[in-house]
C-alpha cells in the first residue's frame, strides 16, 4: 500500500540522537454556537473544548463571519458580567460600539485592539453599528492568573502600526513578534498578532520557546509547521520551539490570528462569562450580577435590559484544565 498524499512530508523516523524533534501541530476544529437574541448570529468557538482548554492563558476563542448584518443582524449583546479575564475585540471588518461599567464608550474597528480587563468585576454590551455592513473578527479571552484576578477594571485601546517581513505583513496587538512590541500591559507573557500571507509565500518567524501558540485561520488555507490548517480552525503548537514556519501555497492571501502564551498551570472553573477558582466563585459572582450588585457596576447608553445570568447548573462546576499531552 502506498501514501496517498499528494505532497508527503519527509519524516525523520526512529531515535533522534540530537534531540531533534518535528513540531507536533493539533488541529483543532471550531463548534458553531448562536449568540442569542432574536435573529441569533453564530460564531465558530474552538476554545475552550474538550482537546485543550488553553493556550497560554487564552482561553476563549470566537471567530465571526464574514456575515451580511442585512441576513444576521450582526452583534447586539446587551450589558453583562465578566471576572477574571480580561476581553480581547479584533476586527478584520466592521464596527462595534463598546460600553462598560467604567464609563468607557468606544468604538472597535478593523486592526485595533480593545482590551476590556474584567478583574474583580466589569458589565459591558457590544452592539455593531449601523454603519456596519460586513461583520467580520475575533473574540477573544485571556484568563488571569490568581494574584491578578480580583485587579481593577480597567479598558485599553492600541492601534499597531503592520510590520513587513518576508512573505507577511503581521500586526502586534500583544507582546512581541517580527521585531514588534506591543505597549499594552499584560499580566501573563502573551502574543496576540494579525498574520496576513501573502500568496505562495513562506514566512519563518522566531517564537518564544516558553510559549505555546495556536494559530486560528481566517481565511485560506495555511501550513503550520508542516501541518495544513483550514479556514476557522485552530492549529495548536506546544513549547520548546524557537521558530514557526507558515507557509501560504495558494493563489490567493491568507489571513490567521497568531495567540501564544506560558502554559497556565492554575486549574480555573469557567462558566458563563466569569472565570473563578472554585464552584463557589461562580454562584457568588451570578448572585452579585442577579442582585445588580456594584461589584459589576452598571453600564450606560444601551438600548435595552441586561442579560440575566443562565440558571447554574444541578451539579457542581468543575474545574478545567488542559488534558495531560501524550
Ligand atoms: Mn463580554
Amino acid at each position: 500500500m502506498s501514501n496517498v498524499e499528494r505532497d508527503p512530508t519527509e519524516l525523520r523516523c526512529g531515535a533522534s540522537d540530537h534531540g531533534e524533534r518535528l513540531p507536533v501541530v493539533d488541529v483543532l476544529s471550531a463548534r458553531d454556537v448562536p449568540l442569542g437574541g432574536p435573529r441569533a448570529m453564530t460564531v465558530r468557538r474552538t476554545l475552550p473544548q474538550r482537546a485543550r482548554t488553553l493556550i497560554g492563558a487564552w482561553c476563549f476563542a470566537d471567530h465571526y463571519g464574514p456575515d451580511d448584518v442585512a441576513d444576521t443582524g450582526g452583534m447586539d449583546v446587551a450589558p453583562h458580567p465578566h471576572t477574571g479575564l480580561q476581553t480581547v475585540s479584533w476586527l478584520f471588518s466592521g464596527e462595534i460600539e463598546h460600553r462598560d461599567s467604567l464609563g468607557s464608550h468606544a468604538f472597535v474597528r478593523p486592526g485595533e485592539l480593545n482590551l476590556m480587563t474584567g478583574g474583580y468585576g466589569i458589565s459591558h454590551s457590544e452592539v455593531s453599528t449601523t454603519r456596519t455592513t460586513i461583520l467580520h473578527g475575533v473574540q477573544l479571552w485571556v484568563a488571569l492568573p490568581e494574584e491578578h484576578r480580583h485587579t481593577a477594571r480597567d479598558f485599553q485601546h492600541y492601534v499597531p502600526s503592520p510590520v513587513r517581513v518576508d512573505g507577511a505583513e503581521i500586526s502586534v496587538f500583544l507582546g512581541s513578534l517580527a521585531g514588534d512590541i506591543s505597549p499594552v500591559r499584560t499580566f501573563m507573557p502573551l502574543l496576540g498578532a494579525e498574520l496576513v500571507l501573502e500568496p505562495h509565500s513562506t514566512t519563518t518567524l522566531a517564537i518564544d520557546p516558553d510559549f505555546e501558540h495556536g494559530l486560528l485561520v481566517d481565511q485560506g488555507d495555511v501550513r503550520m509547521a508542516g501541518t495544513l490548517v483550514h479556514a476557522a480552525e485552530l492549529g495548536y503548537l506546544g513549547t520548546g520551539n524557537g521558530t514557526l514556519t507558515l507557509t501560504n501555497e495558494t493563489d490567493t492571501v491568507a489571513r490567521a490570528v497568531l495567540l501564544g502564551g506560558t502554559p497556565f498551570d492554575e486549574q480555573i472553573v469557567m462558566w458563563w462569562n466569569f472565570i473563578g477558582r472554585s464552584h463557589e466563585d461562580i454562584v457568588e459572582a451570578r448572585e452579585a450580577w442577579q442582585n445588580a450588585s456594584e461589584r459589576f457596576g452598571k453600564v450606560d447608553g444601551y438600548d435595552g435590559d441586561r442579560l440575566p445570568a443562565p440558571a447554574l447548573p444541578n451539579a457542581t462546576i468543575a474545574p478545567r484544565k488542559n488534558p495531560t499531552r501524550h
